[in-house]
């Protein structure tokens, strides 16, 4: 392995789901449900294999793809890509995020994160030859909010990208329009790209709002938004992601798109526009359901001892473990498959600081309730 990406080791999600499934442990680390998403969509995937649509899609994504995700963005935030040259199909969000580092960052440039992050965007930024430095989110209350100050701290004459997430793996954060209006001012005056991350942009709870930044005064202009079908329609096997941008933009993420994988995932590119047309009842039952599974999680870990974090959207909630008398998140994941047959994450992993995020485990409500309720029994067998 090359000297770039040995630091990374393997992801955390294989290491913790390699020891949930050799423990037969229930899986709460890895964030993918565990119910498939609409028949309709399904059986268009079916129907497009039976069809022959086995070859090798258009290089920037069906053209049906492309129109259902334009008119999706148009119909919920009012701003218009055009199909043809501002909306790439990627291999996942995954994807359109290396390929949007690769094909925008130059070696010498930064790019800015916000800790704790999504693992790939470091590595991503390392494949690039680029640095990165860090901002945070901070507690406050139960939630975790920005620190402004963090933000305007990492940012240099070489930072290039700020890369944002909302609504936020691991922390369940959902950035208001205040905070999104402050990094849009500082992105404006600084001249940054910025790499929005929405792959829960449906998942939003109790009435928050998901704001898009590329919504905001001059923003649509230096924005790469990245979302994807896996999380809004259960299908985080299928990597259909998307990338929407202004031309110029656009053009760098496909120019090492196309020499990543070219193309991929063929008969689900129907599938997922057909769910995005016709599927927005499902979406918004799932949100609600997904908003009654947060909260049985978060009640049951706090009632096993936990002290659990708000999470407004997304997948997940953190817990920390202080209160059970513990305080290396890392290592109680690394024995808790074993110990008591679940599987968690530790924030600490997202984290150039990891011992900011020591103390906190991050679990998924991504799935049905009874195996909420397994994960919780087993996890009351010890406390
Ligand atoms: N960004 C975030 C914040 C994620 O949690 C994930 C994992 N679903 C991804 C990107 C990757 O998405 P995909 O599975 O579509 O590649
Ligand atoms: N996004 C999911 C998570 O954060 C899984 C991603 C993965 O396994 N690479 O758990």
């Amino acid at each position: 392995t090359v000297a770039r990406l040995r630091p990374f080791g393997s992801t955390i999600f294989a290491e913790m789901t390699e020891l949930a499934v050799r423990h037969d442990a229930v899986n709460l680390g890895q964030g993918f449900p565990d119910t498939d998403g609409p028949a309709g969509m399904l059986e268009v995937a079916r129907a497009a294999i039976a069809d022959g649509l086995n070859q090798y899609p258009p290089g920037r994504g069906m053209p049906v793809l492309r129109q259902a995700i334009a008119d999706d963005r148009a119909r919920r935030f009012g701003t218009a890509y055009d199909p043809a040259t501002e909306i790439l199909v990627t291999v996942g969000a995954t994807e359109a995020i290396s390929a949007a580092v690769l094909g925008l960052v130059e070696p010498d440039q930064e790019v800015v994160l916000i800790e704790p992050y999504y693992d790939s965007y470091a590595a991503a930024i390392a494949l690039a030859g680029a640095r990165r430095r860090t901002a945070r989110l901070v507690p406050d209350g139960d939630r975790f909010v920005l620190d402004l100050d963090s933000l305007r701290a990492a940012l240099t004459s070489k930072t290039r990208m700020l890369m944002i997430n909302s609504p936020h793996n691991p922390t369940g954060a959902v950035l208001d329009r205040a905070d999104l209006t402050a990094i849009a001012e500082l992105a404006v005056e600084h001249d940054l790209l910025v790499l929005a991350d929405e792959v829960y942009e449906h998942l939003v709870y109790d009435g928050t709002e998901h704001i898009s930044i590329s919504t905001l005064p001059g923003m649509r202009e230096r924005t790469v938004v990245v979302s994807s079908a896996a999380k809004t329609f259960n299908v985080t096997g299928w990597k259909i992601g998307w990338a929407c941008a202004p031309a110029p933009l656009l053009d760098g993420v496909l120019a090492a798109k196309q020499f990543l994988t070219f193309v991929g995932g063929g008969p689900f590119q129907p599938a997922v526009a057909y769910a995005i047309n016709e599927e927005s009842d499902w979406v918004l039952a799932q949100r609600a359901g997904l908003a009654d599974k947060r909260t049985r999680l978060s009640r049951a870990l706090r009632d096993t001892g936990f002290t659990v974090s708000a999470s407004d959207g997304g997948y997940f909630v953190c817990a920390d473990i202080r209160a059970l008398g513990a305080d290396d998140g890392l290592a109680f994941c690394r024995e808790l498959p074993a110990r008591l047959g679940v599987a968690a994450v530790p924030v600490s992993v997202f984290a150039d600081r990891p011992a900011d995020w020591k103390h906190l485990v991050r679990f998924t409500f991504s799935k049905r309730d009874e195996t909420i309720d397994e994960g919780i029994r087993r996890l009351r067998a010890d406390t």
